[in-house]
């Protein structure tokens, strides 16, 4: 194929053999979210670049490098979204939604773009699912937000496959004593530093920290740790924060490193990581961001809120086996009709079917075709069962109904107790 009709390098097509397992993820992360009384928020894709240079800090890796920026028509510089928590706070600022210290308790899903180098588990068009919290300042809140993820963990049956790191960043003003510090620590060693820490520690000193070079991470074992200079106020939360995870029970590790890519956070950051799936380990990470929304141009407003990568955990859900054996099968049923009378009863057998059975998935066969052929299509549907109808059934008002999956007889069952007899047998699937 030629080369321009071929996707975008680093965006890609979810396949209908895979938009099962998307769709099961969707929907079990969607419940979850509702079950906690969180309701849903849909921003446009694309935003005026200067909402991201704002939000995000012009000195990171995404704003510096990532963004799919371009001028439209009016000559606007316009940039498709990277994350979503910058265009979630200008939606709530822009409809007043937090204003009087009304909480919010938002989600949204969609695709996000970063010009980054595509590899397994990082894409330039990915999907995230995120969640945002309005005007909660307490350590309650976070907690909650840890406790859903974790639950979410066992409804997948990833519990065992992640782990939850945390850390606590301070207020701005103990980071900054701590940026000074970690600064002329680092400037005294600046020889070893690798090129990009060197970079960083005159533009975003903090992301040294997460530098993955190990001549950088061993100049770091002597630095000055942050948790050092926390603030009295920070120092607290962070402590609420962790004896509710204690009293919930859920495992973390406090990792004094863990920084976040983003200007925006404080307080509480935490990470969800795997090490199933090489280097892109991180499935879902998040934290507090009390100044945003002031940044912004908004009242003092605090927020908290995490965003997981879809393909990620659809990725583990795959590496760990943990795709339900259901999503497999498209259909329930199969009717194989037989003949041209037999095909014209079944268009209406199958609609009430379908009005009369709640949930049935139904396939009708298309294309006629020997009674082989059509069982053959049948099998490869993935039904359970196979209702054939032909002339003799016809006569009789009757179908016969194939198991397909297990060893049981062919029964033969009337049009009228057909809806309760299929109703029965998907009841035991
Ligand atoms: P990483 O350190 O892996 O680059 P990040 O810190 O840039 O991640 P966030 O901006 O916090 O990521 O996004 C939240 C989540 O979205 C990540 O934990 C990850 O699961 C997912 N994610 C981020 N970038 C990508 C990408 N390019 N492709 C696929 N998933 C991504
Ligand atoms: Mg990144």
């Amino acid at each position: 194929m030629s080369k321009s009709l071929q996707a975008i390098r680093g965006m890609n097509d979810i396949l209908p053999e895979q938009t099962p397992l998307w769709r099961y993820f969707e929907a079990t992360v969607a419940g979850l979210l509702d079950s906690y009384g969180y309701r849903q928020i849909r921003m446009p894709i694309v935003e005026f670049t200067e909402l991201f240079k704002r939000s995000i800090g012009e000195v990171t890796d995404i704003v510096e490098k990532e963004m799919y920026t371009f001028e439209d028509r009016n000559g606007d510089s316009l940039t498709l979204r990277p994350e979503g928590t910058a265009s979630c706070v200008r939606a709530v600022l822009e409809h007043g939604l937090s204003g009087g210290g009304q909480v919010q308790k938002l989600w949204y899903i969609g695709p996000m773009f970063r010009h980054e180098r595509p590899q397994k588990g990082r894409y330039r068009q990915f999907h995230q699912i995120g969640v945002e919290v309005f005007n909660l300042p307490g350590p309650d809140i976070d907690a909650e937000l840890i406790v859903l993820t974790w639950r979410l963990w066992g409804l997948l049956g990833l519990r065992d496959a992640v782990t939850l790191e945390l850390n606590s960043l301070g207020s701005s003003a103990a980071r900054a004593v701590y940026r000074d510090a970690l600064v002329t620590y680092l400037e005294a060693r600046r020889e070893q530093l690798d090129e990009d820490s060197r970079r960083r520690l005159l533009s975003n000193p903090l992301r040294v920290l997460d530098s993955k070079v190990p001549q950088t991470q061993a100049l770091l074992v002597d630095a000055p740790r942050l948790e050092d200079f926390l603030d009295d106020d920070s120092r607290e939360h962070f402590a609420g924060l962790r004896a509710r995870l204690d009293a919930a029970g859920i495992p973390y590790v406090i990792n004094p490193k863990l920084v976040r890519g983003l200007d925006y956070y404080g307080k509480t950051v935490f990470e969800w990581v795997t090490d199933q799936l090489g280097a892109q380990g991180t499935v879902c990470a998040g934290g507090r961001y009390d100044g945003l929304v002031e940044q912004m141009g908004g009242k003092p407003t605090t927020g908290v809120g995490f965003a997981m990568g879809i393909e990620r955990l659809v990725l583990l859900l795959e590496t760990l086996d943990k795709v339900p054996a259901e999503l497999a099968r498209q259909v329930d049923v199969y009717l194989a009709a037989f003949g041209e009378a037999a095909e014209l009863a079944a268009l209406t057998l199958a609609e009430t079917l379908r009005d009369e059975v709640a949930g049935l998935r139904l396939a009708v066969n298309a294309g006629a075709g020997s009674f082989k052929s059509q069982l053959k299509k049948a099998d490869k549907s993935g039904a359970s069962y196979a209702l054939v109808l032909g002339e003799d059934e016809l006569a009789r008002q009757v179908v016969g109904v194939k198991p397909l999956r297990d060893e049981g007889q062919q029964q033969t069952v009337s049009w009228q107790d057909l809806p309760g007899y299929l109703a029965g047998c998907l009841k035991q699937h």
